[in-house]
C-alpha cells in the first residue's frame, strides 16, 4: 500500500492545507512524467477528433477516442464480472501507478485511459459495490475539494460505470462537458421550479434530449437530506437493482455552493448499439456522454453520426415523460 501513495513534499503541502485540486495536478504532472502508457494516451488524446451539434441553446459534442474501446464495450454483466480481476483493486493496480489517500476511504488515480484532459478515477480503497446511496456525502465532498480544476461525476451500477463491483466516481477537467457551462441555461430555458425552499433549489429539466433533476445549495446537510429523500422516490417510481439508474454530475463554486445534475436513466445502451455491421453506433452512455460529450471508440460510428441518431439514443436511455411527471409530483409533495 505504502508504495502506492504519492508523499513528494509537494503533494504533502497540499493536502495539509485541504487543497486536493493542486495535489490532484501534482499527480498527473507525476504520472505524465513516470508512467510511459499515461503520457502516450493523454498526448493521443490532444489529436482525438471532434464534431459538434447543435440542439437550440445546447450543444453535443461527439469524440473518437479509439483508447476508449475496453471502457465502452466493456461486460458489465455479473458473469463477465466475477471471472476477472478487480481493474480498482490496489493490488491489481499497474506497477507505476500511484495516488493520493482521500480521507483514509478512497485513493485519487490518474485514469491512464482518459475523456477529460486530466482525468482521475476516485476509488474506494475497500471492494465494495457500486452504490450512492450511503455514498453522496463522499461525492460532495470530492466535488467541493476538487473544485478548483475538476468536476465530478458517478455513473450508477447499471448505467455506465465500468466497474460496477468497486465504488468509484470520477473527476475531470472542469468546463470540459458542455453541460458545466450550459447548466443555468438550460435549467432557465426548460426547468420546472419543483422546490423553492430558501435552502435549496430543485428543479426538473427537459431540455428535449434529456430529462433530469437539478440540485443547487451552498448547505452540505441540506443537499443530503434532499438527496436521500429525491432517492428514495427514484427507487420507488423508476425502479432497478441494485438501485434506480442513475448518473451523476457534480460541481461546487465557492460563492454559490454544489450544483448538481441527476440524469434519470431507463436503459443503459440503446437500441443502436446492439445493431450489427455498419449499423452499429458504438456510444455506450455515462455521465460525461448525457452531458453532452459522447466518446466513440469506433470510426464508423464518429462518420455516421448525426443529431437524429444522438437524439434516438438519448431519448431511449433516459426515463418517459410519464415518469418523469410522476417523479416531479412526488418531490413537490415532500
Ligand atoms: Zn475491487
Amino acid at each position: 500500500m505504502e508504495d502506492r501513495i504519492l508523499n513528494s513534499p509537494e503533494v504533502i503541502v497540499c493536502i495539509n492545507s485541504d487543497n486536493y485540486s493542486e495535489a490532484a495536478k501534482l499527480l498527473f504532472e507525476q504520472q505524465n512524467e513516470t508512467w510511459k502508457l499515461n503520457r502516450d494516451n493523454y498526448t493521443m488524446l490532444k489529436d482525438v477528433m471532434i464534431k459538434s451539434f447543435r440542439f437550440g441553446s445546447y450543444k453535443i459534442k461527439v469524440q473518437f477516442n479509439p483508447g476508449r474501446m475496453t471502457s465502452t464495450s466493456a461486460k458489465v454483466d455479473e458473469k463477465s464480472i466475477r471471472e476477472r480481476k478487480c481493474f480498482l483493486c490496489i493490488d491489481n493496480l499497474p506497477a507505476e501507478q500511484k495516488g493520493i489517500i482521500y480521507k483514509d476511504e478512497f485513493i485519487i488515480l490518474c485514469n491512464p485511459y482518459p475523456i477529460f484532459p486530466e482525468h482521475f478515477t476516485l476509488s474506494s480503497l475497500k471492494h465494495q459495490p457500486q452504490r450512492i446511496e450511503d455514498t453522496f456525502s463522499y461525492l460532495l465532498h470530492f466535488s467541493k475539494d476538487l473544485s478548483k480544476h475538476y468536476s465530478v461525476v458517478y455513473n450508477g451500477p447499471k448505467c455506465g460505470a465500468s466497474a460496477p463491483d468497486h465504488l468509484h466516481f470520477q473527476a475531470g477537467t472542469k468546463f470540459f462537458m458542455p453541460l458545466d457551462n450550459e447548466f443555468h441555461l438550460i435549467k432557465n430555458e426548460f426547468g420546472r421550479l419543483l422546490s423553492d425552499n430558501e435552502d435549496i433549489l430543485i428543479t426538473a429539466v427537459d431540455d428535449g434530449l434529456r430529462k433530469m433533476l437539478t440540485m443547487e445549495s451552498t448547505d452540505f446537510d441540506v443537499l443530503k437530506k434532499w438527496f436521500d429523500r429525491i432517492l428514495k422516490i427514484l427507487n420507488k417510481e423508476n425502479p432497478s437493482d441494485p438501485e434506480s439508474m442513475l448518473n451523476i454530475i457534480s460541481s461546487y463554486d465557492e460563492e454559490y455552493g454544489w450544483q448538481l445534475a441527476l440524469f434519470l436513466r431507463e436503459k443503459h445502451r440503446p437500441l443502436h448499439y446492439f445493431a450489427e455491421g455498419e449499423d452499429k453506433i458504438l456510444i455506450s452512455p455515462a455521465s460525461v456522454d448525457l452531458a453532452g460529450y459522447c466518446i466513440t471508440p469506433d470510426k464508423n460510428t464518429f462518420d455516421r453520426i448525426n443529431e437524429k441518431i444522438i437524439k434516438e439514443i438519448f431519448q431511449e436511455v433516459f426515463i418517459n415523460e410519464f415518469k418523469f411527471s410522476s417523479i416531479q409530483k412526488s418531490i413537490m409533495n415532500l
